[in-house]
């Protein structure tokens, strides 16, 4: 029989009076101080070329840390369902190339010890958010982990998801919200900007936010990434690709390179307007 472990007398992603946003970071990437952290890179690594190309693009536009997925939680199994384990030495080629840090997503407990000996940071998505054995093993991999907001989950149950990842010895964590189905369904999700006020209440995990899968269209991308930053969002996770018209996956959402370019401009304006400031 599986124990509980014992509590501990307040949540360990609970806030204290006056305690500070946690510092996590990730080679020399720091989520949670004063300046908010870019990242960006294909919903799929596909090749490549294909990920060193945007891997330059995403360098040169001020990105500080490459996306990438070599494990994609598709919906439908026919779709392509990414390189899998050979993908890993196509984000570490692109992050020798550029010095970017790598964040990937993993689905599987039996695949955390090898991505986290090749990438800088797992990332659990929306779909694995109760998968409570991979939270566990991510948790104790040693590796920073990036949590993804389930599509369905409130912000307590995305905290308690934070809590086994904690409870399993982590403490380089960070919160994404990426949108919640409602019953607007105008945009692929709704984006809920408010779970990042309450979260910088809450809890003292840095928050970021993926506005590309909230949006599910390109077009909509750059006015709710402002809209994150200017929420005070930490970071924002952001899908670009070099023929986002090609992409084996989230091809409406992609931004081109030059796309990207313009957010990253106009999510530097409104930081600054906070008084905070693009990582660079
Ligand atoms: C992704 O980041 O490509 C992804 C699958 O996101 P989510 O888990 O938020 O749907
Ligand atoms: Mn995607």
């Amino acid at each position: 029989m599986a124990q509980a472990r014992p509590a501990p007398s307040q949540p360990l992603y609970e806030r204290r009076p006056g305690q500070a946003t946690s510092l996590v970071k990730v080679g020399d990437v720091v989520f949670g101080g004063k300046t908010v952290v870019l990242i960006g890179g294909p919903c799929a690594v596909e090749n490549l070329d294909q990920v060193l190309d945007i891997a330059g693009h995403v360098r040169r536009s001020g990105g500080a840390m490459l996306r990438g997925g070599a494990w994609k939680p598709r919906t439908s199994p026919y779709s392509f369902q990414g390189l899998g384990a050979e993908g890993l030495p196509l984000l570490a080629a692109a992050r020798a190339a550029t010095g970017l840090p790598v964040v990937t997503e993993v689905l599987d407990p039996r695949d955390v010890e090898q991505a986290a000996g090749a990438v800088d940071m797992l990332q659990i998505g929306s779909r694995s958010i109760q998968n409570f054995p991979l939270l566990r093993e991510a948790g104790a991999s040693g590796k920073p982990v990036l949590l993804k907001r389930g599509m369905m989950t409130t912000v307590h149950e995305w905290l308690n998801a934070a809590e086994y990842v904690l409870a399993a010895g982590c403490r380089d964590l960070v919160l994404c919200e990426r949108g919640i189905r409602t019953f607007e369904n105008s945009l692929r999700n709704t984006l809920d900007v408010g779970s990042v006020a309450v979260l910088k209440e809450v809890t003292h995990l840095p928050v970021i936010v993926d506005p590309s899968h909230a949006a599910g269209a390109s077009r909509f991308v750059i006015p709710l990434a402002r809209a994150a930053v200017a929420a005070g969002a930490d970071g924002l996770l952001v899908e670009v690709h070099n023929h986002p018209e090609a992409a084996l996956s989230d091809a409406d959402q992609s931004l081109t390179p030059e796309q990207f370019s313009q957010l990253a401009e106009s999510c530097r304006a409104v930081a600054r307007a906070i008084g905070r400031d693009l990582q660079a």
